[in-house]
């Protein structure tokens, strides 16, 4: 694996792969990287001829109260769980580097970046757009992979892309799980015994929304209460928000009529931890 820092050794390199007809495989990260990345760098390499992977901790996502400066970085691990997944070139880098100057420019998707995440995180999708807009720049023409762990991220990544005519194939891959069910996050490093097991709740609360979609519940206040009362029954853990959407739109609907997203936000002790999974209304 080639390891660069600068924006023009990995244009450059990308460029010429391009130039030998290969197809472009690129999966963007903050680093910190588990089985979660791994299985998008993975299926990049299965459907790329070459593969970038970036490790950059954006701060124009992230507000002033929350955990730039504490965000978990580890760039010698990250660089074997990257080799070990197939990556060609890594591309890390500086602060400098990508904001040379203070940045001044932004890209908001209006709609999809309200509500949900944006509760809490406000600036928060306009931050991630604009630093995946200027990585697609980089990058140039590829196939992009995301999680569908950050659901919402990845509908904002699809409509800028669409609205903006980027040369990108978006493609959303499943949430890679713990064996207890809870979803593989760089963030989970926070959690120690016993928020570690507490954490489980987001996972049994969208439980208990399918199970009652499974036995026909189609209302989405019922269904919303039952994924709340799970969260509050774990004392500690503190309810951010339930949600039942429209999958692809995230819109708001009173009744399950076709494929519905179920989303669930919590903190538990220093983390803020958010999961998520399909309904399938066919
Ligand atoms: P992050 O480093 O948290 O910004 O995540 C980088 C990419 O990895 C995003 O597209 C995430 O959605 C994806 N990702 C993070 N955790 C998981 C997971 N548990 N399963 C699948 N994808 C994930």
């Amino acid at each position: 694996m080639y390891t660069v820092h600068t924006i023009s050794q990995a244009s450059a390199f990308l460029d010429s792969a391009r130039a030998r007809g290969q197809q472009v495989g690129f999966v963007p990260t903050m680093g910190f990287l588990h089985a979660g990345h791994q299985s998008l760098m993975r299926r990049a390499v299965s459907e790329c001829d070459v593969v970038v992977a970036t490790i950059f901790v954006n701060p124009l996502q992230f507000a002033p109260n929350e955990d730039l400066a504490a965000y978990p970085r580890d760039f010698g691990a990250d660089s074997e769980l990257a080799a070990e997944a197939g990556v060609s070139i890594l591309l890390a880098p500086s602060i400098d580097e990508m904001y040379p100057d203070a940045v001044v420019t932004s890209v908001r998707v209006s709609g999809l970046s309200d509500g949900l995440e944006s509760g809490a995180r406000p600036t928060h999708f306009e931050g991630v757009a604009t630093v995946v807009a200027k990585l697609f720049n980089v990058v140039g023409p590829c196939r992009a992979y995301f999680g569908e762990k950050d659901y919402q991220q990845l509908a904002v990544i699809r409509r800028m892309v669409s609205d903006l005519s980027f040369n990108i194939q978006v493609v959303g891959c499943p949430i890679v799980r713990e064996v207890d069910g809870l979803a593989m996050s760089s963030r989970n490093t926070y959690l120690e015994a016993p928020d570690r097991e507490a954490a489980t709740c987001l996972r049994r609360a969208l439980d208990a929304g399918m199970a009652l979609l499974d036995a026909g519940e189609r209302s989405v206040v019922a269904i919303e209460a039952a994924m709340s009362a799970v969260v509050e029954a774990e004392a500690l853990a503190t309810l951010d928000y339930v949600a039942v959407r429209h999958a692809d739109t995230l819109q708001t609907i009173a009744q399950v009529e076709g494929d519905a997203r179920l989303l669930v936000a919590a903190k538990v002790g220093p983390s803020r931890l958010i999961d998520n999974c399909a309904f399938s209304g066919k």
